[in-house]
């Protein structure tokens, strides 16, 4: 087992680095990785790393590697947003983390305005979001969460695409969208060829289930099948909060696709 995609107390997460990898390791997992929210332009927020923490973070991870030498292989991660016009998940702006890999993720979609509708806050702010910023228009949105998320696969230069189809989030609660709809399998269709043309490993992400909100991981199934058709490398991950969530429904996800065990080296 291994988990590329986990929180900690240096931004949104229950747990220490230490906890979390002292439960990884008793987990039996062969590799675990740190991947905390990278800061945003502009004000420092409490759920992401800062400039000023990046050193500590880095120091933190790096202090763990040879404790699990030859047991566990840690690696020193980023989760760094993709918010058009704004801000990337591009190697060189994280070269003072210099991380062994990005995951790179859509937490904000911009309207043509320029408003930015926060994906997975809440429904209550998806919902005043697309009000707001799109005019109550949800088709308009979800195209273009997939628009950007096409145009960060193919731009920048990171590692893996976190949570691909994050939309579906509060869907099963707003129910703000038809995912059989053919406008929809037609983004799917479009941002699979993108994601493939990127070369760039997609994960199935856990995380949704261990919180309540939906009964699947991201990508969804027919989403999965889209990608594995172009054959899309796929990692394993729970996005975990908490050494509780490392392992999150990885009983019944760790059969449904052939994943790459460690993409990376120590
Ligand atoms: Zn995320
Ligand atoms: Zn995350």
């Amino acid at each position: 087992m291994t988990n590329f995609h986990t929180h900690s107390t240096w931004c949104d997460g229950k747990d220490s680095p230490a906890a979390m990898a002292e439960a990884a390791f008793r987990l039996g997992f062969s590799a675990l990785g740190f991947s905390s929210h990278a800061m945003l332009p502009g004000e420092p927020l409490d759920w992401t790393l800062s400039a000023e923490k990046i050193p500590g973070y880095r120091d933190g991870i790096l202090r763990l590697k040879p404790l699990y030498a030859g047991k566990m292989d840690v690696f020193l991660g980023v989760e760094a947003d993709f918010v058009k016009g704004r801000c990337f998940p591009d190697r060189p702006v994280y070269s003072a983390l210099s991380p062994d890999y990005i995951i790179g993720s859509v937490h904000f979609v911009v309207s043509p305005g320029g408003g930015e509708v926060m994906v997975d806050e809440s429904p209550a702010s998806l919902s005043d979001g697309i009000a707001k910023h799109y005019g109550g228009d949800a088709r308009a949105y979800v195209k273009d969460y997939f628009a950007q998320q096409r145009q960060m696969a193919l731009s920048c230069d990171f590692d893996v695409i976190g949570h691909p189809d994050l939309v579906r989030k509060f869907n099963g609660r707003l129910g703000y969208f038809d995912e059989s709809s053919p406008w929809y399998d037609e983004e799917l269709e479009m941002t699979a060829d993108a994601f493939a043309q990127s070369g760039k490993i997609v994960e199935v992400n856990t995380g949704g289930i261990a919180r309540g909100w939906i009964d699947d991981a991201y990508p969804s199934p027919a989403f999965r099948a889209k990608l594995r058709r172009r054959g899309v490398r796929f990692i394993l991950s729970s996005d975990a909060h908490s050494a509780q969530g490392l392992d999150c429904a990885f009983g019944r996800f760790g059969n449904e696709e052939e994943y790459l065990q460690c993409p990376w080296k120590n």
